[in-house]
Order: structure tokens, then sequence, then C-alpha cells
């Protein structure tokens, strides 16, 4: 049975009186050619253990299992669970998960090394990459289908209105190529935008952080108010460090706003008022040392 034909799946969804759920991001894949580019990009081997974000139907668990180890496939929808069992009864190396992927412990459920595969919603692929890309387990690689407009979000550069926290997420973890472009007709039913096919090459610059939390905690703090220069962004959060003082010492000019930093100004940053003494005693006013 090929499900990524969309008659068939109609009548699937029609046979167990489904309809689908725009809440949940239920634009399904009818396009074979698009499920195959998915698989040669994915670069597959038997060895592979794969993470399947949204199983949907199972139209790309199917195919994904066929060319690797095992798929761990997470849906979160048990209205497809009955749909899935069926679907991938022949398939000894692929197991289902009902779940919320936002709500899974990733390393509860993988080891590395794995892949992650996923044609994602749109709601569900901000709060995912934002969580993921801070604290793993990282994939090797990852195929994922976003919606232009996150996809653009987090590949926008410094200096761009759309660069955010996500994207110096994603520049010090992974580095992405777009497949390509995919329109929305080749979804069922079809959603209001394009997408793009996107791959994600595991590609670390974490380790010359050497402080990961605060960090984590400066970016936040440098996008909170988009609009407002960056030092006063980071005095309003962290008024004990001398931010005068360090960005002059860092040749960061006051008038820069978050977005006009790079990855590498922040890394710099961050490593910078480590040598301020300890963060856990300076970020907390309460905690003044006099
Ligand atoms: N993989 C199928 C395909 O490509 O045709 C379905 C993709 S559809 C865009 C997204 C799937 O993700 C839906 O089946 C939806 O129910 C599921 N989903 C939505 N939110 C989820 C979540 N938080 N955790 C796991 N699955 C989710």
């Amino acid at each position: 049975m090929d499900l990524a034909d969309r008659e068939v799946l109609i009548s699937i969804l029609n046979e167990n009186k489904i309809f689908l759920k725009k809440s949940l991001g239920q634009n399904f894949l009818v396009n074979k050619n698009i499920i195959e580019k998915i698989i040669s990009y994915g670069e597959l081997k038997k060895t592979d253990i794969i993470l399947e974000i949204g199983a949907g139907i199972g139209t790309l668990t199917v195919e994904l299992a066929k060319y690797s180890k095992k798929v761990i496939a997470v849906e979160i929808d048990k209205r497809f669970e009955k749909i899935l069992m069926e679907m991938v009864k022949d398939f000894k190396n692929i197991e289902i998960i009902i779940g919320d992927i936002l709500k899974i412990d990733l390393s509860s459920i993988i080891e590395k090394p794995f892949k992650i595969f996923g044609n994602l919603p749109y709601y569900v692929s901000g709060s995912f990459l934002g969580e993921y890309l801070k604290k793993g387990p990282y994939a090797d690689l990852m195929i994922l289908m976003l919606q232009k407009e996150m996809a653009e979000r987090i590949m926008s550069k410094p200096g761009s209105k759309k660069f955010s926290p996500l994207s110096l997420l994603l520049e010090l973890t992974y580095k992405v190529d777009v497949i390509c472009s995919v329109p929305s007709h080749f979804f069922f039913p079809a959603p209001e935008v394009d997408s793009l096919l996107l791959k994600f090459k595991f590609s670390p610059k974490l380790d010359s952080i050497r402080d990961k939390e605060l960090f984590f905690r400066l970016i936040k703090s440098s996008f909170k108010y988009r609009r407002k220069y960056l030092i006063n962004n980071l005095k309003r959060e962290f008024p004990l460090y001398p931010w005068e003082e360090i960005f002059k010492k860092l040749n960061i000019d006051f008038k820069k706003r978050a977005e006009d930093l790079s990855l590498e100004n922040y890394i710099d940053l961050s490593n910078f008022i480590l040598k301020y003494g300890n963060k856990n005693s300076l970020l907390c006013e309460d905690n003044l040392i006099s």
C-alpha cells in the first residue's frame, strides 16, 4: 500500500473516522519524491538507529525502517495508534511510542549514535529545537521538514531582524543545509505556507563555552527586549557585572542590539564575564558582594 498516495491516505482516514487536527499540525506528506529525498539525504545505513518525530499513519516510518536497524517513532495522537500498529506489523525494527515529544526525555528512549527525522508541526518545531539544542542528546544527523518561516528564523544570521537565541543555539550545534523547498500542495491537507526540507549535521562548538548555563542565560537575557540596547538588557538581568568595562574590553559598541552580535561575540562575552568572580553570588542581587 502506498501511504504517500493522497487517495490511500484519505480512505484510511475515512475508514477510521479520523478528522485531522490543525492544532497538531496534521498535514501529511502525499508526495513520493519527497519521501525518497528524505531517505537519500538521510545517508541511511543498516546500523542506524532513528528517532522519528510525529509518525502520523507511518508513511515515513516504514520507509525509514527498510534502510535502517531500528526506528523509534513518536506520535502524540492516540487515534493513530491502531493504524500505525497495522502499518508497521511486518517490521520488527519499528517501535511506536504514543506520547508528546515535548515531554519525553530523549535520553530515556534512545542512545547515541542516532539520527532524527521528522515532518514537524509549526507549534512543535520552535519548542522542540529550543530545548533539544540546549541539552541533546545530539543526533549525528537530522532531516527535518519545517515550515518556511521557522526554517528561515532558525537559519538567520546576525544583523537580521529574525536572528534569535534559536539561531545562536543552532549555530552552536549543527551545520544546516537546505535540501529543497516543498510546496504546500505536497501535503494533505495543504497548509497555508510552503516548507523547507533541511539537513542538519552535528558540528558542535559547545566545547569553547566555559559555563553553558551562564551562556544560555546570557543569550536569553540579551534577546528579552530586542529593541533595547544590548548593554541595557544585560544590566537589567545581571546588575552586578561592570558592563561598560566589559564592553570596552571586548570592543563591543554600547549601541549594539542583541541581534547584532555573532555567536563568537556571545561566546567571548560569556567566557569573559567569568573572570569577574563566582557567577552564583554575582547573579543574585540578594547576595551583593560589598
Ligand atoms: N510523518 C507524517 C508525514 O510526514 O506525513 C505526519 C507528519 S504531520 C506534519 C505531524 C505529525 O506530528 C502528526 O501526526 C501529529 O499528530 C504529530 N505531532 C504533533 N505534535 C506532536 C508532539 N508534540 N509529539 C509527537 N507528535 C506530534
